[in-house]
């Protein structure tokens, strides 16, 4: 499909081909999803809507519930603000959720839709609330757009008033409910009681009980995000998708807060760990000494089958930099690293991980790239291995590279969101597949004679 890919590469600006990201408003849809009996709210019209839940639906194997304003062409020239009105009070009189997390479109944000004016001027029903983030497709990715609906949580309801406590808010980043559903048990194994917003375990990964429930039960309670102003610290993971709320935080309510990377593989994890010790003064329990142990077990035993490996790493900013450090740990050589939303902090930190373990020199790191742009890439220097998102298989296809799922969106696979990619666990698992990807190569193309069945 992509073999026709030109191995000349010639510099563009105005041009992206095979993104390597998608929408503000598929970022902000998923944050709200997190919060318990939430509905998300496009406003804009009902073709962005439809692709943001598809996309996520893809990805989650979930129904993922969002309304829309429904742009006509009359809304369009005259603005959303009568539609806005008349779907709040549509989706409490039918729905009736607690909540409602509206985020604008490509389309109310070229128009000047004011969402702030709008919403002081709607009629909401006592002890339901409406809130909102600005979501403008044409600038970042839904990394962005995730950042900025949580960020419009805290703006909108974090109370400064809210009592002094010994909780610590979590914001996880863009990540599986797995990776959240990890987080929680390595806050409770290190006792640090807390506040995890977004929480989309239990909504985005729900068990099948036959029954449909639009709302299921999982989410960080409005309460919740109301008692992070009195939050003692605020932990913010994934530089990229947390600083936001983490700053939100500190200037509504004064809470000061640390931003760690996504604690992927040993360092990252350990890193996190240690801050979570720090905070609660106390050490760090046995079992997860031990779970680290397991992972390094692991490391060592398949090492032959890591050491010097090349990889391409891609996908979302915050998980490809955790990627890109366990890849390093295990002795792979991370070539190209790259992703689609923009930020010169990516290449910096990027650039700085492969520098610290001398494996900077011929290495290219980019943001705001596209996979036409990774292909050209492999094809003048190839690679052993391919580590991201579905959207790599038809160049892993058209080179004929091992290629490992990772990150968001896996569209093609199942099962990936229930699992973690972060902590000790969440090394383990990425590492299993890296190294089953390489022997399952070295398998298909060896000889017959040399296909050894102890490895
Ligand atoms: S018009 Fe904008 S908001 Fe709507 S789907 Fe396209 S990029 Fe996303």
């Amino acid at each position: 499909m992509l073999d026709q890919t030109p191995k000349e590469i010639s510099e563009r600006k105005a041009l992206r081909i095979n993104p390597c990201k998608t929408c503000q408003p598929v970022g902000a849809l998923y944050a709200a999803l997190g919060v318990r009996r939430c509905m998300p709210h496009s406003h804009g019209s009902q073709g962005c809507v439809s692709y943001h839940r598809t996309f996520l639906t893809r990805h989650f194997k979930e129904p993922a519930i969002a309304s829309s304003s429904s742009f006509t062409e009359g809304a369009s020239v005259f603005g959303g603000g009568a539609n806005l009105k008349q779907s709040v009070r549509n989706i409490f009189d039918v729905y009736d959720p607690d909540i409602i997390a509206v985020h604008t479109t490509c389309l109310s944000e070229t128009i000047g839709d004011d969402l702030n004016a709008y919403i002081m001027e709607l009629e909401i029903p006592e002890e339901k609330q409406v809130v909102h983030c600005n979501t403008p497709s044409y600038v970042g990715s839904h990394i962005n757009g995730y950042a900025n609906m949580v960020a419009g949580f805290i703006r909108y309801l974090a109370d400064k008033r809210a009592p002094k406590s010994e909780l610590v808010g979590v914001f996880p980043g863009f990540v599986n409910p797995g990776d959240i559903r990890e987080l929680k048990r390595l806050l409770d194994l290190m006792a640090v009681p807390h506040i995890m917003l977004p929480d989309t375990t239990g909504v985005m990964d729900g068990p099948m009980t036959g029954k449909y429930e639009m709302f299921p039960d999982g989410g960080t309670t409005i309460e919740e995000i109301r008692a992070l102003g009195g939050a003692r610290h605020a932990l913010a993971l994934g530089s990229f998708a947390s600083t936001e709320p983490a700053l939100a935080l500190k200037t509504k309510c004064a809470v000061e807060s640390t931003v760690l990377p996504l604690p992927m593989g040993v360092r990252l994890t350990d890193s996190f760990l240690l801050t979570l010790s720090a905070l609660s003064g106390k050490p760090v329990p046995k079992e997860l000494e031990e779970e680290r142990g397991r992972l390094i077990d692991l490391m060592l035993d398949a090492n032959p089958y890591y050491y010097d490996k090349t990889c391409a790493v891609f996908g979302d900013p915050d998980t490809v930099l955790g990627i890109t450090s366990l890849a390093l740990e295990l002795g792979m050589t991370p070539k190209y690293v790259l992703t689609g939303t923009p930020g010169e902090a990516f290449v910096t930190k990027a650039m700085g991980m492969l520098e610290a373990d001398g494996k900077a020199e011929g290495a290219r790191v980019k943001a705001a790239g596209d996979l036409f742009e990774l292909h050209q890439w492999i094809k003048n220097g190839p690679v052993d291995l391919l580590i991201g998102t579905s959207y790599g298989k038809q160049i892993a296809k058209a080179e004929d590279l091992p290629f490992v799922r990772a990150g968001f969106p896996i569209l093609d696979r199942y099962g990936h969101s229930y699992h973690p990619l972060v902590g000790y666990q969440g090394a383990l698992l990425l590492a299993e597949r890296i190294a089953d990807a390489v022997m399952d190569r070295m398998d298909r193309d060896c000889a017959d004679e040399d296909l050894e069945v102890v490895m």
